[in-house]
């Protein structure tokens, strides 16, 4: 697939998805509440693995209503931050995450997040999803974050021929701009949520299905 390809893709989806999305705001799962500062998108995009945006939502809003910074999630007890983060699932493990994460960042990072991947990577729970999350959607660096959608219509289209997100995210580097890395989540999570839906693609509505190679193939 040649970089225009995926731009021209880019392009027609940002028409489509770009009125009415939070610029900025990270499509895991934090709510409009709350600035996409460095500390809400990690804290959020932990919560969002292994379950769906409303969860997450619902999740991140009650945390950062009790506990809004790196020193309140480290001091506070880990069964009333479960209780409150209950709706993303795995409170328990998912708390234990925030409360170690927090005290890392305290103890390492001066309380705040680094920005560089080889650093992010190193906190628990944080592997190259929720780091290129925190870097594209926090810090405004050019980086792809690849989660189920992403992964699932990449192949599906046949921009990519990958078995997991990491590979996914490679390939995508290599055939998207640097500039339109950050766009990838942006908009195809978008349309995974709301056309490309995962078992019931609604591929009549698609303003891409031209370029797909699931259409295109007559597998529909
Ligand atoms: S044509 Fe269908 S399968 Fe392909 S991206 Fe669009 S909705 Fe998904």
């Amino acid at each position: 697939m040649p970089e225009k390809d995926v731009t021209l893709i880019l392009d027609i989806l940002s028409k489509e998805y770009g009125r009415g999305a939070y610029p900025g705001r990270n499509s895991e799962g934090l709510s409009p509440e709350w600035d996409p500062t460095p500390f809400h998108v990690l804290m959020a995009t932990i919560l969002s693995q292994r379950t769906k945006d409303n969860n997450t939502r619902k999740a991140s809003d009650a945390l950062f209503r009790k506990f809004d910074s790196a020193e309140a999630v480290a001091n506070a007890d880990i069964d009333e931050i479960s209780e409150l983060i209950r709706p993303s699932g795995f409170p328990y493990q998912k708390g234990k995450a925030l409360i170690d994460v927090c005290t890392i960042l305290i103890k390492e990072y001066g309380s705040e997040v680094p920005s560089d991947l080889d650093e992010l990577l190193k906190l628990p729970k944080v592997g190259r999803k929720t780091a290129n999350c925190v870097r594209s959607y926090a810090f405004g660096l050019n980086a792809i974050c690849v989660d189920t959608h992403v992964h699932r219509i990449a192949n599906l289209m046949g921009l990519v021929k990958t078995r997991t997100p990491d590979e996914t995210e490679f390939a995508l580097m290599r055939i998207t701009p640097e500039e339109r890395w950050s766009d990838i989540n942006r908009y195809i999570v978008r349309h995974g949520q709301t056309v490309c839906i995962p078992n019931h693609p609604r591929c009549d509505r698609c303003q891409i299905s031209e370029m797909c190679a699931r259409y295109t193939d007559g597998i529909r």
